[in-house]
């Protein structure tokens, strides 16, 4: 319990929406999953407890403290270093559903915006495409950062696989106590003013 957070209790019915670093045995994040996964990894004496969330799982016939992060017992053999299809689908997940220069969330209405624009030579590659909202799209337009005046969240770049992706598209759930077990290196770290479990 790392976190001065307040506690929160939560029903077992919204177990899904709570995510939960899983760490493979040698301590290495491996994956990203549910709580109820979770409580049954932990159940099934798969996996111990690492860190708690300050969420509890309340209903008359329970009372269970969600883990942050969890450790699998068994070592799991995982390449991890698996090509990252370039698409707009992952672009939008590296960015966490996130518009890059105002913030804003929301996956359906997204764009991707060329950061330095086609019109001036800019590429179509994952250091120069971002998530946008239409709003900031259309204020960027075929202008560079500085003539537009805008700034972005943070720098795009190449996801190294598909763990990565999975945990920058869900972001929003990052937590410090996540990031104690993540390397460093991808721009990763806790969204601010959003730092939940
Ligand atoms: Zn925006």
């Amino acid at each position: 319990m790392g976190e001065k957070t307040a506690v929160s209790f939560i029903s077992p019915g919204s177990m899904d929406s709570h995510k939960v670093l899983v760490l493979n045995q040698s301590f290495e994040p491996l994956n990203i999953c549910s709580a109820r996964r979770a409580v049954v990894l932990l159940i099934a004496g798969k996996a111990e407890r690492v860190e708690d969330s300050p969420r509890i799982i309340y209903s008359p016939s329970v009372a269970l403290i969600i883990p942050s992060v969890i450790r699998l017992h068994r070592y799991i053999h995982w390449p991890g270093a698996h090509i990252v299809a370039f698409t707009k689908k992952n672009i939008l997940k590296r960015d966490g559903f996130m518009c890059q220069y105002c913030g804003r969330n929301g996956e359906e209405r997204m764009t991707i915006d060329h950061v330095i624009p086609r019109s001036l030579g800019g590429k179509t590659i994952w250091e120069n495409v971002v998530s946008a909202c239409l709003p900031c799209n259309l204020k960027k337009g075929n202008k560079t950062l500085t003539e537009a005046g805008m700034r972005l969240l943070r720098k795009p770049t190449r996801p190294i696989s598909i763990f990565y992706l999975s945990i920058l598209a869900h972001s929003s759930h990052f937590s410090l106590a996540w990031s104690k077990y993540i390397p460093r290196g991808m721009g990763l770290s806790p969204p601010s003013g959003s730092i939940s479990h």
